[in-house]
């Protein structure tokens, strides 16, 4: 028997591991990953910063000595065979596999302008990354971070709070503009400034500047001191090995509702390289998000185990930009109508989306409970009417659902 190779030890990675054991798989499980460092949690290193030793490994590395996984670090896949069965490491080690899973994850979409390679400037997205920007800073007094996206907005909060004078620079007409709708992105924008963050949208980089390391960044809207310059301006899949080997690949590699390469049925992909359909939205999808990773590895493995279901969980994400705790449920389309709810207390916010009258997502800040009532709803696809909602919440319409169960 030759088993299972997972390539990459990300979340997905991990939680395919981690799953085949806990369903019982007794074949080999081998998961070849780039990085030097055990499978860790990627969200906690843009929300704090990190100068020292850093805790963030999933499990200690006596779990998978105990469960028989053959964790290899550090020696990065270079080529597939698919015909053949294996893959070819950097060493030149060749693996078998019956089945392979590719969770490769993503890496960072390099920031296009003149100077982008300058020291002191940096992406994040690894542990050691988190480290570098860690030790940055602590110096930092001018900090400049170009994408107002999830990484950028956290990192802003962490600079700020650091003591660092922040600017961000986003190219798009509102920060989040992916993620959050432009109805709830107000409220999200001046708590940033109020706390102290200076915000240029519709604003792009030309380049950024400085001798022997960078000391500004030249916007379209004037020049920005910097000694210090992070950038968040989204992902690339690293679907290049998908694509190498000949399977179908369209920003993400192509599988099917189980998670199956369309090309090629002995090979699954998930969490962020992956591209696959969703009952919640129109066309195939990539997500980047822990929960996708984490339950898009743990359906493949239960699927090589043979328990086959298609992949349709409740997308959900979540990010902590300082005071702002901001949580999604739902996949929203820009044609769905957004209603904005104020909530019980001043800090709290939400954004209903409804598309045909009925509830597909919701965003909230600050506001927990309204998010988890939000998520048992629209995972059990509880129909919820704009009508419904005139006037209450979900937390409240949940709570009268559970007394009207209580009295009946
Ligand atoms: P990430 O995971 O990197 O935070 P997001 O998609 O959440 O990715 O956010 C990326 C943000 O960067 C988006 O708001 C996008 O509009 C913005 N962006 C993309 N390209 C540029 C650019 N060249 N300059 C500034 N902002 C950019």
């Amino acid at each position: 028997m030759t088993g299972v190779i997972v390539v990459g030890g990300g979340q997905a990675g991990f939680s395919v591991a981690s799953t085949l054991r806990a369903s019982g798989y007794d074949g080999p499980v081998t998961v070849l990953a780039a990085e030097p460092h055990p499978p860790y949690q990627r969200p906690p290193l843009s929300k704090k910063a990190h100068t020292g030793p850093v805790r963030v490994e999933l499990v200690p590395e006596s779990f998978y000595r105990d469960r028989d996984i053959d964790l290899r670090l550090g020696d990065e896949v270079t080529a597939l065979d698919l015909t053949a069965r294996t893959v070819l490491t950097r060493t030149g080690t060749r693996v078998p596999y019956d089945h392979l899973v590719l969770a490769t994850g993503a890496r960072n979409r390099p920031l296009p302008v003149p100077g982008a390679e300058l020291p002191g400037v940096h992406a994040l997205r690894s542990l050691d990354d988190a480290l570098t920007i860690g030790r940055a800073l602590t110096t930092a007094r001018d900090v400049v971070v170009v994408g107002g996206g999830f990484i950028g907005l956290e990192l802003a909060r962490v600079a700020l709070a650091g003591g660092a004078r922040v600017t961000v620079v986003e190219l798009a007409g509102q920060l989040l503009s992916r993620a959050v709708s432009a109805e709830l992105e107000p409220s999200l924008r001046q708590r940033h400034e109020r706390a102290g963050v200076r915000i240029l949208t519709a604003t792009a980089v030309r380049a950024l500047e400085g001798e022997g390391r960078v000391e500004r960044v030249v916007t379209e809207q004037g020049v920005l001191p910097a000694d210090l310059v992070v950038y968040g301006i989204g992902a690339v899949p690293r679907d290049e090995l998908a694509r190498q080997a000949g399977l179908a690949v369209h920003d993400g590699v192509l599988v099917d509702e189980q998670l199956r390469s369309v090309t090629d049925p002995r090979v699954s992909a998930v969490g962020d390289c992956a591209r696959h359909p969703h009952p919640r939205a129109d066309g195939p999808v990539r997500l980047e998000s822990v929960q996708n990773a984490v339950d898009q590895g743990a359906l493949v493995a239960r699927r090589i185990t043979g328990s086959a279901a298609p992949y349709e969980n409740l997308p959900w994400f979540w990010s902590d930009q300082g005071d702002v705790k901001l949580q999604i449920a739902g996949l929203r389309s820009p044609s769905d109508a957004v209603h904005l709810v104020p909530g019980d207390a001043p800090e709290r916010l939400a954004a209903y989306a409804f598309r045909d009258a009925l509830l597909v997502a919701v965003e909230t800040l600050n506001w927990p409970a309204e998010h988890l009532a939000a998520r048992r709803m629209l995972e059990r696809r509880t129909p919820v009417s704009a009508a419904d909602l005139a006037g209450t919440t979900l937390g409240a319409l949940a709570r009268a659902a559970r007394t009207a169960e209580v009295r009946r």
